[in-house]
């Protein structure tokens, strides 16, 4: 699903990715675990075309980021092409981007309905589908700042899932909410991952990864230094850099 070899990428003369190999298979959860500022949001925003890559190789579901392969000669995509690719990659960020002049249902109909063109009473069937999947039926009606930071988190989510995207990114979902609210969050992503959804998550819930996730990567200095099982990684990792970073975090 996400492939990523030799990946580069530098701001001006900083090289914050510095040869990224990744491989993610459908159905897989993958952790990016990592001091700030390692790579692990320049990565993600790599995958789902916020920035592009300076050196290596990024495919998603089998398409090169950015590129259009025709024969052996690569093309840069048009911006709208770009814009269709981001569709198939659902994203979810530590603040929550809902708009809020928008109840949670219509911030959950509007890509669809936009989007999509899909009718109004289909993205309402849906909306309302995804609210309960989310653990919010009935606070369709509700806008933004009247939802808490969990809640609104979890519309975050229902709106990503509106437009079936078989891989969604998260980073740091869980970072910006008060303790009480983080474990309602968490346990939504719990069920999609049992779902089978595709997920690449920044998290510094080790918990979760440990419960959830199939891989770990733990990255410093835009690099990942290791990686594996998260029962492996987690409990014996191999680097001692690894090891100073999750004596801080557990
Ligand atoms: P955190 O845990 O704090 O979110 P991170 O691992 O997500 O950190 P990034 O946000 O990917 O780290 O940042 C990696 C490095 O790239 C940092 O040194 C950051 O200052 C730098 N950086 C990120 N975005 C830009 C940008 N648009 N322009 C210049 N430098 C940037
Ligand atoms: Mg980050």
């Amino acid at each position: 699903m996400v492939e990523a070899v030799g990946v580069r990428k530098s701001f001006g003369r900083t090289e914050v990715l510095k040869g990224i190999d990744l491989t993610v298979r459908p159905g897989e959860v993958t952790c990016l675990i990592g001091p700030s500022g390692s790579g692990k949001s320049t990565f993600l925003r790599c995958i789902n075309h916020l920035e592009t890559i300076d050196g290596g190789r990024l495919s998603v579901n089998g398409h090169l980021v950015g590129y259009r392969q025709k024969g052996d000669r690569l093309y840069e995509l048009k911006p709208r092409e770009v814009a269709a690719k981001r569709r198939e990659i659902g994203m979810v960020f530590q603040r929550f981007n809902l708009f809020p002049h928008l109840t949670a249902e219509q911030n959950i109909m509007h890509a669809p309905m936009l989007v999509r063109g899909e009718s109004k009473k289909a993205a309402r069937a849906r909306a309302a589908d995804l609210l309960e999947r989310v653990g919010l039926a009935g606070r369709g009606h509700h806008y933004p700042a009247q939802l808490s930071g969990g809640q609104q988190q979890r519309v975050a989510i229902a709106r990503a899932l509106a437009m079936q995207p078989p891989l969604m990114l998260f980073d740091e979902p869980t970072s910006a909410l008060d303790p009480e609210l983080v474990g309602e969050v968490l346990d939504v992503m719990k069920g999609l991952a049992a779902e089978g959804m595709t997920m690449v998550v920044v998290t510094h819930e080790m918990g979760f990864a440990k419960e959830v996730a199939d891989s770990v990567y733990f990255m410093d200095d835009g690099a990942v230094v290791e990686s594996g099982r998260p029962a492996d990684l987690l409990d014996d990792p191999r680097h001692e850099r690894t090891r100073a970073f999750l004596s801080k975090v557990l």
